[in-house]
Formats: structure tokens, C-alpha cells, sequence
């Protein structure tokens, strides 16, 4: 079964991809959210005429030959592009074989703990645990994070105190029974996140995410040794051979690939075995009501690894407007604090047709 056409549907946050065989069997996947209409050129410049005319079920192969022949391009968008033909291709070979792609993975559907994330940090610390209180009363949710410190913000806080104050509110909001998480977001110096680090294990946080910058991997080791918390990260690294240093110099407690900024489903599982054979485990970053999530959700109940829950982002149009309308029906829901795998073949969702009416068409094809 041979690729034949891959087309792209866009807007400047979102992109989704449907590739065609020539048997005219069919999948969606997803380019990574943000500057997703820049993602569909290089996708249609740099992917999709390697692509075209290969084996449709050989995903693994196509996805190692792509990076190699576009060697010159390696980084981020060549890898959001090429998330786009893999998670297209991982739903068409779930719908032709009448599987979900959890299945294909090794793994089964059903449900899985999610944490409620918040992307936010013009909020006060008092908002924010109310917030993340009407949570869990309304969801059932279990575990929350919020955010301390600055995005690259050289130990400056987003405003003086934020972080001492927070942290105490969302535990204090919250009670002791529930799992909190911290994202730093490159925020911190080795000194400070260590600093930070003992007014999180303080308050039982158990998850400090992305402390010191995120390139600078021997900072973030200095905190992993310090602090007997998880130091987790990862999210924006798409070279596999950062991947392998990272986990072989154990500079985190936790991986943290996010399965589109890493070019899909196949490169994230080279990760997720990489550090399953160190011994530890993978807690995707998922920080959007797109696909991204969805795919991860599958990921997730497949791995042998799998961390201890799901990321799912709490904001709503109000914060991202972008996610209004793009699905049939979301696969989101929560119950109990659990999201849930369904059992319909590939990814198991429907585009928006009036979405896709609305968005930038591109297409790419074999000639015949
Ligand atoms: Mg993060």
C-alpha cells in the first residue's frame, strides 16, 4: 500500500494532515500546534516528496529516511511537520487493520489518571487554587500543576513572591491527598531551583518541571542530584541524540517528550524506550486541547513506562480560542478525575467539517 496524495487543512495554531493510499485507504493526524501554517510548507516542501509513492504501514522506516535525506534541516519544524505524516499514518493503518492505535502499540484502551495543568501565570496564587479547586470538585481530578517562576525568566519571578506564594495556597486549597506538580519553564539558576526545590518538598509537590534552561542539561542535572523530588523535562527536545545524552547523564527523574514537537508517535516510542531501559519513566508534555493530547493518551497506555498520569491542559477559549471547534465530538471528557481510550479504529475522532471549510487547503500528490 503506497502513499498518493497528503494533504494539509490550517490555521496559524493548528494544522491537521489526511493522507491517502493508493488502495484509497485514509488517515488524520496532526502537524504541532503554533505556527502551523509555516509547519504545512516545510510539510509539502521537505516531507511530503519523500513520502509519496512509500509503503504506507512501514511508518518506522519513513520516518528514520526523512531526518537523513533532509540532513541539513535538522530541528523543530522538520520534526512538527513530520508528526503530521506519522500520526496520519498510524490512523490509517488503525483503520485498516479495525484497530485503535493503542492496540497497534501493544497496548488497550479505557481509562487513564489525568492531572489538571494550568499554562497560566498572570493569575494570582489565590486564583489559581480556587480555580484548581472547582476542579477537582467538578472533574475529580487528583493532581494539578501550576506554575512558578518565569518562562526563561533568570530567577526573576513573574511578580516578587509568586512563587513563595502560591505554593503554599494550592496546598493549603487542595489538602494533602492530592498530587501537586510545579512547571518552571527554564525559570530558575542551579542555585535558585534548589532553593525552590526546598519550599516545593516542603509543601509535598512531586514533580518540578523544566528548572534551569532547558538546553543547558548539566544545570538541570545539578538539581536532580540535589533535590530528592522528581526533576522532570524534556518537552521542546526533538534530537534523539540530546534524548540519549539526557537520560544516559540522568539530568531528569522523568522524561517528558512531547509526541508532536518530537515528529510523532514513532521517534516519541525510541524515547520512551531509551529511558525505559535506564529505569525511568515517560510523562508526556500534552499542553493543548488539539490532537496532541490524544495521540498522547494512546502513547501513554501503551508504553511500559508510562508515568503516573496524563497532562491535560485546563484553559478554555477564553485563554485558547483556537481550540473552539475543531472536533466532531471532543475526546476529552472527564470523569472521576479520568480521561478514557475509546475503542474506534486509528485515533478514534472526527475533524470538524466546518473547520476544515474554513481553514487553508494544501495538497501534495503522486503524479499519475
Ligand atoms: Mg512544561
Amino acid at each position: 500500500m503506497r502513499i498518493k496524495k497528503l494533504e494539509t487543512f490550517c490555521d496559524p495554531y493548528v494544522g491537521f494532515v489526511r493522507v491517502t493510499s493508493d488502495s484509497g485507504a485514509v488517515g488524520w493526524g496532526q502537524l504541532s500546534t503554533y505556527n502551523a501554517d509555516i509547519t504545512a510548507q516545510i510539510f509539502h516542501r521537505q516531507v511530503a516528496p519523500w513520502a509519496l509513492g512509500a509503503d504506507a504501514l512501514d511508518i518506522d522506516s519513513l520516518i528514520t529516511l526523512i531526518p537523513e535525506r533532509e540532513h541539513k534541516f535538522p530541528g523543530t519544524y522538520l520534526c512538527r511537520a513530520m508528526a503530521g505524516l506519522d500520526t496520519a499514518l498510524w490512523d490509517l493503518r488503525g483503520k485498516v487493520e479495525g484497530k485503535p492505535v493503542v492496540e497497534l502499540l501493544g497496548g488497550t484502551p479505557g481509562k487513564l489518571r489525568a492531572y489538571a495543568s494550568s499554562m497560566r501565570r498572570d493569575i494570582s496564587a489565590e486564583d489559581e487554587a480556587q480555580r484548581l479547586l472547582r476542579l477537582r470538585d467538578t472533574y475529580g481530578f487528583d493532581a494539578f500543576k501550576f506554575r512558578v517562576g518565569r518562562e526563561c525568566g533568570h530567577d526573576v519571578d513573574e511578580w516578587p513572591g509568586r512563587t513563595e506564594q502560591i505554593v503554599p495556597a494550592v496546598r493549603r486549597a487542595l489538602g494533602d491527598k492530592v498530587s501537586l506538580l510545579v512547571d518552571g519553564n527554564s525559570g530558575f539558576s542551579p542555585k535558585r531551583a534548589i532553593e525552590v526545590g526546598g519550599l516545593l518538598q516542603d509543601y509535598g509537590i512531586e514533580h518540578f518541571e523544566e528548572p534551569c534552561p532547558y538546553w543547558e542539561l548539566e544545570q538541570t542535572r545539578q538539581v536532580t542530584e540535589a533535590l530528592s523530588l522528581d526533576v522532570t523535562g524534556g518537552e521542546q527536545d526533538c534530537d534523539l541524540s540530546t534524548w540519549r545524552r539526557m537520560i544516559e547523564m540522568r539530568a531528569v527523574d522523568v522524561v517528558q517528550p512531547d509526541v508532536l514537537y518530537l515528529g510523532g508517535i514513532s521517534r516519541s516510542l525510541k524515547v520512551a524506550a531509551m529511558a525505559a531501559k535506564a529505569g525511568l519513566p515517560c510523562t508526556p508534555h500534552s499542553a493543548n486541547l488539539s490532537l496532541v493530547t490524544l495521540f498522547t493518551m494512546h502513547f501513554l497506555k501503551a508504553i511500559p513506562n508510562a508515568g503516573k498520569y496524563l497532562e491535560l491542559s485546563i484553559e478554555g477559549l477564553d485563554y485558547y480560542p483556537w481550540q473552539d471547534g475543531l472536533f466532531v465530538e471532543s475526546p476529552y471528557t472527564v470523569e472521576d478525575g479520568h480521561v478514557t481510550v475509546s475503542e474506534a479504529p486509528g485515533w478514534g475522532i472526527e475533524v470538524s467539517p466546518q473547520w476544515l471549510e474554513r481553514s487553508t487547503y494544501q495538497v501534495s500528490e503522486v503524479n499519475s
